[in-house]
């Protein structure tokens, strides 16, 4: 196994080199880069993996001339396919020729493969990466219940994933309730044998009492416990966690954070978040190159950034 910095220094581009790359904006600071260039290197496969900053309106008009002219120019350059991460994933979707039942019910798309004759496939690939990073922690989310923190872009991939890995319920408890609602019914339909409700997190702590109780998993999807606000957390300190439960952590930076603390205080399972990064990653890799991803050393070429950070 190769250390990124070593990825890096060996890595020469030749004639034949599959590109693919991120398109958001700003990607300066993407770890992706790094994690899928020390992916392919471990393989010894001649892609690379390159940043595409895309402005999200240049004109000021509200089109999304820019993002349409980096999508099609992905066809053009013969690149073989991209992530897209904040603030295009949505603004994506409608030049894709096939969008994957994921991306249509998340409402986004993470990654996008050019296809043999110049077609391009939408995927998100956030919520089978958060699966996969449970199942590799040992959990397995058929027949489960679920409490979902969150209704932004995160918890909709979370609550895809749950439904498609078979939760039997999944409760979505949200500041703003209306989202909750919305994300509950857009997701209904694709799984008819999930229960998915809508909760407010404004009320009394009775109503989190009862969700804690009803619930095998929790799920953090808001931003709160992120650094620089280390010391929040949307959960009650009087509400206890059990140890027959598992706390999932979106948030991965600082990799403990006080939620999962608390969770673990009550003697439950408490994951961080940075495996999703890794599996969701992990996926993409697998759908451009055909290959089953090194995922392990993807893990550690993260894990050693932030280390270093
Ligand atoms: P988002 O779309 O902006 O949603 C943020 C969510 O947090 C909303 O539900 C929001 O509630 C809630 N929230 C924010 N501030 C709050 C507060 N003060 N009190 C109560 N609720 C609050 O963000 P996102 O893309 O879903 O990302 C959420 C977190 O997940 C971020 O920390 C992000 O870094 C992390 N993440 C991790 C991964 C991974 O691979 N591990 C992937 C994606 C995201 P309202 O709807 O009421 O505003």
């Amino acid at each position: 196994m190769q250390t990124p910095e070593k990825n890096i220094i060996a890595k020469t581009i030749t004639g034949k080199t599959n590109i693919v790359g991120l398109i958001g904006w700003p990607v300066s600071h993407s770890i992706s880069p790094p994690m899928h260039n020390a992916a392919f290197a471990e393989l010894g496969l001649d892609w690379c993996y390159v940043p595409f900053p895309v402005r999200g309106d240049s004109t000021n008009t509200g089109s999304n001339e820019m993002v349409e002219k980096a999508v099609y120019g992905l066809v053009g350059l013969g690149i073989r396919g991209s992530n897209v991460t904040v603030p295009h994933k949505q603004a994506v979707m409608p030049f894709m020729d096939h969008l994957t039942d994921a991306a249509k019910a998340i409402g986004a798309v993470n990654t996008i493969r050019v296809e043999e004759d110049g077609t391009l496939l939408g995927d998100n690939t956030d919520g089978r990466g958060f699966i996969a990073d449970l199942r590799d922690h040992g959990v397995d989310p058929a027949g489960k219940r679920a409490l979902v923190l969150g209704a932004g872009g995160s918890a909709r991939a979370v609550v895809f994933g749950l439904a498609e890995a078979g939760c039997k319920a999944v409760t979505i408890r949200n500041r703003t309730v209306s989202k909750a609602e919305e994300l509950a019914a857009a997701m209904t339909p694709y799984f008819p044998n999930c229960a998915i409700t809508a909760q407010t997190n404004s009320d009394s702590t009775a109503t989190l009492v009862a969700a804690n109780n009803e619930a095998d998993l929790v799920i953090n999807s808001t931003s709160l416990g992120m650094t620089p606000h280390v010391e929040t957390m949307p959960w009650h300190e009087d509400v206890a966690f059990r140890p027959d439960q598992v706390l999932y952590d979106l948030v991965y930076n600082p990799p403990v954070t006080r939620i999962m603390q608390h969770a673990q205080t009550g003697g439950a399972q408490a994951i961080c978040g940075l495996g999703m990064l890794v599996w969701q990653g992990a996926i993409a890799f697998e759908l451009w190159t055909h290959q089953e991803a090194p995922a392990e050393v993807m893990r550690q070429t993260v894990e050693t950034i932030f280390a270093n950070k």
